[in-house]
């Protein structure tokens, strides 16, 4: 084995990728990239019933678009291929057989009912289950016999009984009574291998020399670690990263948000404004400054410092974060990204340079792209709809203010934005003067009869958006 680092991210494709596996993937990502190491992609793809090409797709395209790139994998390839399971499925047998010959596996013929009636008496005794090893010692006429009568064997692991300790790069020593553990199933009676067995097979030829994943694998650590001592291959290292809870302390399910990367995309969030905030679930800045690259965190990262206590998924904290990178995006480049959120509207009724102008005034209050689609509504709706001002445009005051800009709108040069900054200038002058009332009375009975809002974006700038014809139609309406 080579000095260099080697990770993986071994994702199974029954699903789209999971934030939290994002999240693996990228501390994966980040511990290679600081230390020189490759980054390795492997489809866990064992269980043909659950894996779908769709989920595959997707977990390639949601990882590429979350910036991390893997330097092997089953599209690009690489010196260790085939980087999907269902296409090794002929290396798995032979390390089994390896395994039995050296006395650390047996076959074990114990049908489902026996294995259940094994496990109901087990929770009668109040006893943990493990595995009474009843096939471990069955005679080679005995094991014909079982074969004759169309019993297909699993192959068992045979578990060393011992202490076993190990140093977690996250955790720091843990300790295991492997006694605790059944003598388990390494290989099914249907040929294919279990992920305890695969993945350790993989991970050895693949010259994986670290591991990092989440907690929920702890346990099956031991397993794994004891199956690379019988194989005789160098021990990995481990590192677990605590768990994803949701803000209520579960597990983060659907129903309590996205949980998908390609969810969260569809709801308008950055793939880069999410990086940043998953990197933050577990890892800490040291210059506490969290709104970062994932170069700059690269820089920045050491995996002991990780924090080894499970970190919750804050929506709002990252709706804040993703509000902090939707202002500073350059205005084409967001206005790219909003025009599908915009796809109810007619959006050819304006101009690229006026589609620009509406992102640039209208995004300083959004978090998630998607709410353009109703902080935007009145560029694109024909009908204002007034109900939410009509106590402002009725008024008499504002009557009259609506009146007097119709009276005056042939003079408004609407090619040109600054004209338009001064009519209403002028306008809030002459109510001020003529009528007592204040700027910012004349400004609400023009923007409640032109947006049906009474907040929003610059004046003057909405004003030349609409262009003359929709302002002069709309003012006419709210009368
Ligand atoms: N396919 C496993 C998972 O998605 C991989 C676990 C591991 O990293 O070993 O959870």
């Amino acid at each position: 084995m080579s000095d260099k680092i080697r990770v993986r991210i071994a994702p199974s494709p029954s699903g789209n990728l999971h934030i939290g596996t994002a999240r693996t993937a990228l501390f994966n990502f980040l511990y290679a990239k600081k230390t020189g190491g490759e980054f390795v992609l492997r489809i866990e793809d064992t269980d043909l019933d659950r894996s779908s090409e769709a989920f595959k797709q997707n977990i390639f395209d949601s990882l590429k678009a979350l910036g991390l790139n893997w330097d092997e994998g089953p599209d690009v390839g690489g010196n260790y291929g085939p980087y999907c399971q269902s296409e090794r499925f002929d290396i798995y047998p032979k390390y089994a057989q390896m395994l039995i010959d050296k006395g650390y596996a047996y076959e074990c013929f114990c049908t489902n009912e026996e294995l259940e009636a094994e496990k109901e008496e087990a929770i009668k005794n109040h006893n943990a289950y493990v595995y009474s090893r009843k096939c471990l010692n069955l005679t080679q006429e005995q094991k014909d016999e079982l074969r004759a009568k169309g019993i297909k064997p699993s192959i068992r692991f045979k578990v060393e009984h011992k202490e076993l300790i190990f140093n977690d790069l996250v955790k720091g020593e843990l300790k295991f009574d492997t006694s605790l553990i059944g003598d388990f199933v390494i290989m099914k009676s249907n040929g294919t291998p279990t992920y305890n067995f695969a993945v350790v097979i993989d991970d050895m030829l693949m010259n994986i020399t670290d591991i990092i994943r989440g907690e929920d694998h702890i346990s099956n650590t031991p397993k794994q670690i004891l199956i690379y001592e019988a194989l005789g291959a160098k021990v990995p290292r481990f590192g677990h990263l605590g768990m994803i809870l949701a803000p209520d302390r579960t597990k983060l399910s659907k129903r309590h948000g996205a949980t998908a990367v390609s969810d969260f995309v569809k709801q308008g969030y950055l793939t880069d404004a999410l990086i940043n905030f998953v990197a933050l679930l577990g890892w800490s800045p040291s210059d506490g400054v969290e709104i970062k690259t994932v170069d700059e965190i690269a820089a920045d990262f050491r995996i002991h410092e990780v924090s080894s206590s499970n970190s919750v998924f804050e929506y709002d904290k990252l709706n804040w974060m993703n509000g902090q990178y939707i202002k500073k995006m350059e205005i084409p480049k967001l206005t790219d990204m909003i025009l599908p959120f915009l796809a109810d509207y007619d959006t050819s009724k304006y101009s690229r340079e006026k589609l620009e102008k509406i992102v640039e005034i209208t995004r300083e209050p959004l978090t998630v792209l998607s709410e353009i689609k109703h902080d935007a509504s009145y560029f694109f709706e024909e009908d204002i709809n007034l109900d939410e001002v009509r106590e402002v445009v009725d008024k008499d005051s504002s009557k009259e203010v609506i009146k007097y800009t119709i009276d005056t709108l042939n003079d408004w040069n609407f090619d040109d934005e600054e004209d338009i900054h001064n009519k209403l200038g002028d306008l809030r002058a002459y109510f001020k003067e003529n009528k007592g009332l204040k700027p910012k009375d004349t400004m609400w009975a023009l923007r409640a009869a032109l947006t049906g809002r009474t907040r929003g974006a610059d004046m003057a700038q909405t004003v030349w958006i609409l262009g003359k014809d929709r302002v002069e139609k709309r003012l006419k309406a709210a009368l």
